[in-house]
């Protein structure tokens, strides 16, 4: 008969379970473990720059990036001295890019406070930009093998289901880390809370494989078959639709294009002009607007290029695509939103970190037809 105290259910997991429980999954973990890069050798840049990676993203693109990051950044050193536009253009298609700049400014500070040597103190992890709770956690156990518990999502959900958690898991917090303190076995946490994380992904995902769950014995939402009820989902928040327009403006068989201010959405990023349609506004009207303000270019549509629809966080986007050409014959803009401007090649165009966007539209350009004919256009 189920009982409840402390607002939880009891649980099939008792205190006396605990090592039976933690030897069972470490010996699911070492015969089931993917071979993933940083798992060779455990150096904690290596751990360090794949968790950041693999924060809001899938394991299988993370490993690329990383492949690809650590091939041209190797260590501390190399991040700390790479500009700006580098390492976003590493970056690049991963999103959530705060991400890549407080790493940036974190491999700077390990310069400058700890010689280049990645901290090993848990306080002096934590104190560092783009860390957080879980992060620090994660290096600290996986990198440098201390007694400390790391709770990502996988944990989450594993516990949830476990111990039969009836609300959102974002209101069990403490309940669920002193729970995975209390199953961690000493001295093993580097591979006991990778195991934790790797049943979560592979075995107790969203949907479930109890059939194969090496810990099924101990779960209560299995047992009460309720698994596809656990965890309890919270509401979403609501999408959001924007209207976006943005001109390709070309002169002289080259393109224009402008780096963004170093705060705000897709700060530091390349793009090309453009922005919100205002309300009473028809999108190319918006092109010309915006030009104007941002540039002082006078500028003229050369028709529709595409709608290009893509989202991030909460938001879905509408991005009118035109062609445009200068007014007048000036080609020097006066920056009002922006702190340098290009006139660049199309091929050059992949030197640049754009917006997701930017790059689909970018991609979208390399098959039009219109814009080989209006780079060969003569001057006017
Ligand atoms: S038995 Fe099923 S629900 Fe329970 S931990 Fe294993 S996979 Fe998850």
């Amino acid at each position: 008969m189920l009982s409840r105290a402390n607002g939880y259910n009891s649980c099939m997991l008792h205190p006396q379970d605990h090592s039976a429980f933690a030897d069972t999954l470490l010996d699911w973990f070492e015969h089931n473990s993917r071979p993933l890069p940083w798992r060779v050798d455990y150096h904690p840049y290596h751990v360090w720059i794949s968790e950041i990676m693999l924060q809001q993203t899938q394991m299988e693109r993370g490993v690329d990036y990383f492949q690809r990051w650590t091939e041209q950044l190797p260590d501390i050193a190399s991040v700390a001295a790479a500009s700006e536009d580098t390492v976003l253009k590493l970056w690049e298609g991963l999103g959530y890019y705060s991400r890549v700049r407080n790493l940036h400014k974190a491999a700077r500070l390990i310069m400058e406070r700890h010689g280049g040597v990645f901290p090993e103190d848990l306080a002096a992890i934590r104190d560092l930009p783009g860390i957080g709770e879980y992060t620090a956690g994660a290096i600290a156990s996986i990198a440098f093998g201390q007694d400390v518990v790391c709770v990502d999502a996988n944990v989450e959900r594993v516990i949830a289901r476990m111990y039969d958690i009836d609300t959102p898991v974002k209101q069990n917090m403490p309940f669920i880390r002193s729970t995975a303190q209390a199953l961690l076995p000493s001295g093993r946490a580097r591979e006991f809370n990778q195991a934790m994380m790797e049943l979560g992904a592979l075995v107790c995902s969203k949907k479930a494989h109890c059939a194969s769950c090496p810990v099924q014995q101990w779960c209560e939402a299995n047992h009460l078959g309720i698994v596809h009820e656990r965890p309890v989902p919270v509401p979403r928040k609501p999408i959001q639709h924007l209207d976006v327009a943005t001109g390709v403006l070309v002169h002289e068989g080259r393109i224009f294009i402008q780096k963004r201010p170093e705060h705000g959405v897709w700060a530091g990023f390349w793009e090309f002009p453009g922005g919100c349609v205002e309300a009473g506004e028809a999108p190319h009207e918006t092109v010309i607007r915006e030009y104007m303000e941002e540039m002082e270019f006078p500028v003229v549509s050369e028709g529709k290029i595409a709608v290009i629809n893509h989202g991030y966080t909460t938001y879905r986007v509408s991005l009118h695509c035109y062609f445009l050409r200068l007014a007048d014959a000036d080609p020097t803009p006066v920056l009002h939103a922006a702190t340098e401007y290009r006139w660049v090649r199309f091929e050059e165009l992949d030197n640049y970190t754009l917006p997701a966007g930017h790059r689909k539209l970018a991609d979208h350009l390399a098959t039009d037809m219109r814009l080989t004919a209006l780079l060969q256009e003569p001057r006017r």
